[in-house]
């Protein structure tokens, strides 16, 4: 099952959380897991507190600070810190799944990471 997920930002994080639950829901699974995975190479996928809005921004500051804008990279699409990001936080996310419900702790959400922005993007979920 896939997931279409609209950026509006060059980097961004989205809460996926409400269209993975419903997944989940519809899918009709009791006790396994959900497999999220994103298919690019500048966006990843990670899990954070979504309580506080300000963490998500946190994570894309810091991000900011540890791949700067002007390092000497070579690759001539001139996305690398994008690249970069992506392969930092992961393309992918297994959350388990308990009586029908996402094992999320109470604090917990999934993103999206937009790193090469506005796109429209895929996610792509399994259900193992
Ligand atoms: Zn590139």
């Amino acid at each position: 099952m896939d997931i279409t997920v609209k950026t509006s930002a060059k980097t961004e994080m989205l809460d996926i959380t409400r269209p993975i639950t419903e997944a989940v829901e519809k899918e009709g699974v009791r006790d396994g897991a959900c497999l999220v995975y994103v298919p690019h190479t500048t966006a990843a996928v990670t899990i954070n507190e979504a309580a506080d809005p300000e963490v998500a921004r946190d994570i894309l500051v810091a991000l900011d600070r540890m791949v700067p804008g002007d390092a000497p990279f070579r690759h001539a699409e001139g996305n690398s810190p994008a690249h970069v990001k992506a392969s930092l936080l992961g393309a992918s996310a297994l959350i388990a799944v308990n009586n029908g419900r996402l094992a999320l702790g109470t604090w917990q959400g999934v993103f999206f990471c937009e790193f090469d922005g506005p796109r429209t993007r895929k996610v792509q979920l399994k259900f193992l």
